[in-house]
């Protein structure tokens, strides 16, 4: 069998993505590989393509108990023989899988760091044929990826203890230069063949939003359709719960995940979620790596993130199986304080030294600026992220909130001069303040310290009173964010950039997107979305959709296993008749046509006698 064939027999897909075939490539001709590609890329298919190919049994390093069980579920329902061994796993099925493994019967068997360091594993390797280890999530190996495991540093040792050292294969959506610098290092990996495809994620629409009230806001956004499952992620233990009883009171299923919860509750959790038995996740980001959801068409960010790394990790759960998803995210000024403060207590550990702490803070502080800077930013969000990942982008997407229609331009030429000049003024006293502080100035608050400080007697004092201290804020990040000004030092104190000087002088208009006063409802969108080829049937698709839900429950698999949305879609949108027309369905292959095909094809031709 060729690797297309592969692919098309076992995955129902017709043509490789962008990245794939070199990958699957180079490790059938023997040679070690790093992919570096954005979640929902298809990662996993270019080590598991190698596995059908090569003689004996892959092993797969994983960081998660819940990320093995997906893709071991996905693959046996794909009709290939795969299976992991972890330890919520009870001796009896752990036995069979070990009996099963020593008798080669898998193609793919997937593993956690810390089981290669056992001798039972050990033993059990020795006796394998192992062609290839794939490591999925490198970057947990890392000390300056998001996840670091020192488990993974074992993985080197293990490959060279193996009888023939196998090909490595290394894959991981982190795509900074340290990071790819480390999994090479300490993966020891031989010359390896590198790609690092586009980061960008098309299907995903980007939003920040600034409301007065971030709860009705939220429920704003979820009353608008969700279409799928969603998560809303927020920045504490006590947003999460906040929120998912303010969710449950106004009548949605939502559940929620932190780190106070146990191994027993995170799991039903998150077992709920996967299972489709609740509509909302609300969590912090301990919800996070193991989430291979493929429905998931809405992920609200609660509070700013501290990093775009986070964000868009994240948000990239939304829209895995390719099909339209939004990333919105609820700003603010209190999220700013709230990152600082987390920065200030993340690296305090007994390991590291002041001097790492301090850098690590220092390297936090700049991250959390670019994080601001993409909430003020007026330019093309989509462009924002992707330039801050080092890639090119033009000028202007479709499909985020700054180049969508809900905004309008407007000039913010005059605020810009008196936000700025109130800091040179601030200046020449030798005197500098923080954006809050700076912003109670401009608008003539009458606070003691302010009065106390002799605030009151600068000529820029209570110039932009009359506008509401929200849209004066929201001018501030904006500029902080195009660079006019910084934020320094341990008080986070405001200084003019040369940027600032050449405007001053220039003259030249600033204009700021914000959104319509009458601005198009984003449900608006999302109807229209519903009405394009991608959402045809709606009827249809709620039959098919309960079809896959009670399947996959008597199987014991997330529906999404059985087919994602996107499948589900195709098939309403296509009507399938027969068997051929089926496995013309993006998604579906052959094996999955035999098991499933009757039933769906059944609702199928129903839906169509009745129409
Ligand atoms: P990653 O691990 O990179 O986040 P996955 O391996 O989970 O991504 O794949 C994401 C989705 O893309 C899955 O639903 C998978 O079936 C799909 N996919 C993978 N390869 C292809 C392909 N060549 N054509 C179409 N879909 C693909």
């Amino acid at each position: 069998m060729t690797k297309l064939e592969v692919l098309r027999k076992y995955f129902g897909h017709n043509a490789f993505r962008e990245g794939q075939e070199q990958l699957i490539d180079s490790i059938l001709d023997g040679r070690d590989v790093l992919g570096v590609m954005p979640t929902g890329a298809g990662k996993s298919a270019c080590f598991q393509i190698p596995a059908m190919l090569l003689g004996g049994t892959t092993i797969v390093i994983s960081p998660l108990i819940s990320l093995m069980r997906d893709q071991v579920d996905a693959l046996v329902q794909n009709g290939i023989p795969a299976a992991c061994i972890n330890s919520t796993q009870d001796s009896t099925s752990s036995y069979e899988v070990f009996c099963r493994a020593a008798a080669g019967e898998y193609k793919l068997l997937y593993v956690a760091p810390e089981r290669l360091e056992t001798e039972g594993f050990a033993r059990l390797c020795s006796s394998l044929t192992i062609p290839l280890v794939a490591v999925d999530e490198a970057h947990c190996v890392s000390h300056w990826g998001q996840d670091f495991r020192p488990s993974y540093l074992k993985i080197s040792g293990f490959v060279s203890s193996l009888n023939e050292r196998p090909v490595t294969a290394a894959f991981t959506a982190t795509a900074t230069e340290y990071v790819k610098h480390d999994i090479v290092e300490m993966l020891s990996l031989n010359d390896p063949f590198t790609i690092t495809t586009g980061f960008d994620r098309p299907n995903l629409y980007f939003e920040v939003r600034k409301p007065e009230d971030k709860d009705s806001e939220l429920l704003k956004i979820l009353r608008g359709g969700t279409g799928g499952s969603a998560i809303v992620y927020c920045a504490t233990r006590k947003n999460v719960e906040s929120v998912c009883a303010m969710l449950n009171r106004n009548g949605f299923k939502a559940g929620q995940y932190h780190a106070g919860f146990d191994a027993e509750q995170r799991q039903a959790a998150q077992d709920d979620f996967l299972f489709d038995r609740m509509d909302v996740m609300v969590a912090t980001n301990a919800f996070g790596m193991g989430i291979d959801k493929s429905n998931v068409s809405l992920v609200v960010h609660y509070n700013m993130p501290k990093d775009i790394e986070s964000y868009y990790q994240e948000a990239g759960r939304a829209g895995r199986d390719g099909g339209d998803a939004r990333c919105i995210m609820l700003y603010s000024y209190a999220d700013v304080e709230l990152a600082k403060f987390m920065i200030s207590v993340s690296h305090d550990d007994a390991v590291r030294t002041q001097k790492e702490i301090e850098e690590l803070e220092e390297r936090d502080r700049i991250r959390l600026r670019k994080m601001q800077g993409y909430v003020g930013t007026s330019g093309c969000l989509r462009a924002y992220i992707l330039r801050y990942f080092g890639e090119n982008a033009a000028a202007r997407c479709t499909n985020c909130g700054n180049c969508t229609g809900d905004m309008e331009t407007v000039d913010v030429t005059v605020d810009a001069q008196k936000i700025l000049s109130c800091i040179f003024r601030l200046k020449q006293r030798n005197r500098a303040v923080g954006k809050a502080l700076l912003c109670k100035i401009l608008t003539g608050s009458k606070e003691k310290r302010i009065l106390d400080e002799g605030y009151d007697t600068l000529s820029t004092y209570g110039i932009m009173r009359g506008m509401p201290s929200v849209r004066v804020r929201d001018i501030i990040t904006f500029l902080e964010g195009e660079g006019y000004f910084e934020v320094c030092g341990d008080y986070s104190i405001c200084v003019l950039t040369p940027k600032a000087d050449e405007f001053i002088k220039s003259k030249r208009a600033i204009t700021m997107l914000v959104p319509k006063k009458a601005a198009v409802s984003f449900s608006a969108i999302h109807e229209a979305a519903k009405n394009d080829d991608s959402h045809q049937n709606p009827e249809l698709f709620d039959k098919l959709r309960e079809t896959r839900k009670n399947l996959a429950a008597s199987l014991g698999v997330p529906p999404y296993v059985v087919f994602s949305d996107a499948v589900l879609w195709s098939l309403c949108a296509r009507l399938p008749k027969n068997n051929d027309e089926l496995l013309r369905i993006p998604g579906i292959g052959t094996f999955k046509a035999e098991r499933y095909g009757r039933k769906f094809l059944g609702i199928i031709n129903d839906f169509l006698k009745e129409h």
